[in-house]
């Protein structure tokens, strides 16, 4: 009803010729079924949380907000928007942590996806019937818009859970499996994208189809990683394998980026799916010498000593490496972790070690979450810079950027993550990209800015390290990229960008989907 008002009155004021360019880009929506209508919500505070991020950065302001309450809704909203001769744009929102304005639609339609998750009536994450005991044949059905945590929480209480994850977890499945969905499991068991047996999506023509590497996969190869270009996901289907219960969590502290490389390549060499000597987990972390050095992992006698050495050395690498565990396996971890750590050289006594459950592990990042929102500091800016960089050029790399241009400016990361990982674990036909080497390391610089100066400042180091990498012939590879230009996007696909257009020509020939990420609007 209010849309309807809104519409009329706007159009009435365009008769008599006052503000029509805004009434205009209302009149899209004039003759959309009731049924739909009554599911847009234009309240300012709705409308005002649509047109913001995690990132804080950028704004877009949308016409409506579309809360639905079936995948229908969905499908009959592109739709509508293919019927008019002048389509408005749709944007799948989950829980926009994206950091750049890709979930926002200025003045189209956001979808709210997480709203669908009070009509699923509990269908939301659905595991299958399977053999706990050999698990090769168990999945779990999950709706786009269900969190990671809640299918973490779902799938352990049968003693199952996925096999590869995020740092964080309260991030929707439509939404990593959009971008990729990597974190310290991505060498062994490839990002999320790669872990997928079927998903069904709304096309950019609003159709519904259920795809997988089998059937329709070139929907199925364009959505996973596709930025939202090609369609909705509004179920995937995940495999799943037996849940550890606890997980021995280290810290191994280097002083010198070669042996901390050579050392983490080493790890991420056991990488057989199968093999139970291997790492569950390996990332690494940048201790840079500056104020705000976060050293609350480490047990309280030992952070003076360990804050001496960043301070001796400028910056620490640290390398970070899990062990699972279960009631059948507790016996033989602490050998297992004991025949991983014997072989790597980080400095002696520098190993500091946590047993935590599996849920706990996995939901850290949760932890941090409290203790900023607890002091205002989670709703900040993050000019945030995500890449992946060939194993080839991680000296010139560490030279340039860690030493080169981080070290030496008065500006310091919240965190800096940096680890390997394997390109066989990836699928070339999906739309993800990334470098053309065995191994590749992924450049997490997350910032947090206390405001525009410092957003300006951030940005502008960010701007100085890819303007380093492009001097020095670095191919770097962007991840969760963002604000671009066409010609960037261009090279940013480089060899894929023809099929990625192509996809996008049968997928969403009206370019509806997604135009926060900049790519075709
Ligand atoms: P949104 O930001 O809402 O959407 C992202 C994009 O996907 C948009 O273009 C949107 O239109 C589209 N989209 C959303 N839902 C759907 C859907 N159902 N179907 C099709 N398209 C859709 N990423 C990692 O890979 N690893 C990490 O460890 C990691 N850690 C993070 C930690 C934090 C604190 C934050 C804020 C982000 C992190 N990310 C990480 C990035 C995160 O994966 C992406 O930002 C992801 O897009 C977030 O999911 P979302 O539900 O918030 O998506």
């Amino acid at each position: 009803y209010a849309i309807f008002s809104i519409s009329i009155l706007m159009a009435m004021l365009c008769l008599s010729k006052i503000k029509c360019e805004k009434s205009h880009k209302l009149q899209p929506l004039f003759s959309l079924p009731e049924t739909l209508a009554s599911k847009l919500s234009r309240d300012p505070q709705i409308l005002l949380e649509a047109s913001t991020d995690y990132g804080h950065i950028i704004h877009k302001s949308p016409y409506a907000v579309l809360e639905p309450s079936s995948i229908d809704d969905i499908a009959n909203l592109i739709k509508f928007s293919n019927s008019l001769s002048n389509p408005f744009t749709i944007s799948p929102r989950g829980k926009a942590h994206s950091v750049l304005g890709q979930a926002m639609a200025q003045n189209g339609v956001v979808v709210n996806m997480t709203q669908l998750n009070g009509f699923r009536n509990g269908s939301g994450i659905v595991v299958s019937n399977c053999d706990v005991k050999s698990p090769l044949d168990c999945y779990v059905d999950v709706g786009g818009e269900q969190l990671w945590i809640d299918v973490l929480h779902a799938t352990t209480k049968l003693g199952l859970a996925p096999l590869s994850w995020t740092d964080y977890l309260y991030l929707t499945v439509g939404g990593t499996l959009s971008n990729a969905g990597i974190s310290g499991q991505t060498f062994r068991f490839g990002p999320q994208i790669s872990n997928v047996l079927e998903l069904d999506v709304i096309t950019g023509e609003g159709e519904f189809v259920t795809c997988s590497r089998e059937n329709n996969s070139e929907l199925f190869y364009s959505v996973l990683g596709g930025l939202g270009q090609f369609g909705v996901i509004t179920r995937a289907r995940l495999p799943l394998g037996p849940s550890p219960t606890r997980a021995k969590w280290l810290r191994l502290i280097y002083d010198n980026f070669s042996i901390f490389s050579a050392d983490q390549e080493h790890l991420i060499s056991f990488n057989n799916k199968n093999d139970t000597n291997a790492a569950d987990y390996v990332e690494g972390i940048l201790l840079f010498n500056k104020p705000l050095l976060d050293l609350s992992f480490y047990p309280t006698p030992d952070q003076p000593r360990i804050k001496s050495l960043v301070t001796k050395c400028g910056i620490a690498y640290v390398i970070e490496l899990v062990k699972y565990y279960d009631t059948n396996t507790q016996s033989r971890v602490d050998e297992e972790v004991d025949n991983l750590v014997k072989e790597l050289n980080f400095v002696p006594t520098f190993m500091f070690e946590k047993d935590v459950t599996y849920e706990e592990f996995l939901d850290r990042v949760h932890v941090e979450e409290l203790v900023l929102r607890s002091k205002g500091l989670w709703e900040v800016p993050h000019p945030w810079l995500n890449m992946f960089v060939p194993k080839s050029r991680i000296s010139d790399f560490n030279e340039g950027v860690f030493k080169g241009i981080i070290l030496k400016q008065n500006l310091t990361p919240a965190i800096l993550l940096f680890y390997p990982m394997n390109q066989n674990k990836w699928d070339d036909k999906m739309s993800a990209v990334i470098p053309n080497e065995d191994v590749f390391y992924t450049l997490s610089l997350l910032n947090a800015a206390s405001g525009l100066d410092e957003v300006k400042a951030f940005e502008a180091q960010i701007q100085q390290i890819l303007q380093f990498c492009n001097d020095s012939g670095i191919e770097i590879r962007q991840y969760l990229i963002g604000n671009k230009t066409p010609q960037q996007w261009i090279q940013h696909f480089g060899t894929k960008w023809q099929l990625f257009e192509d996809r996008k020509a049968k997928f969403d020939p009206k370019r509806i989907l997604s135009p926060g990420q900049g790519i075709f609007q």
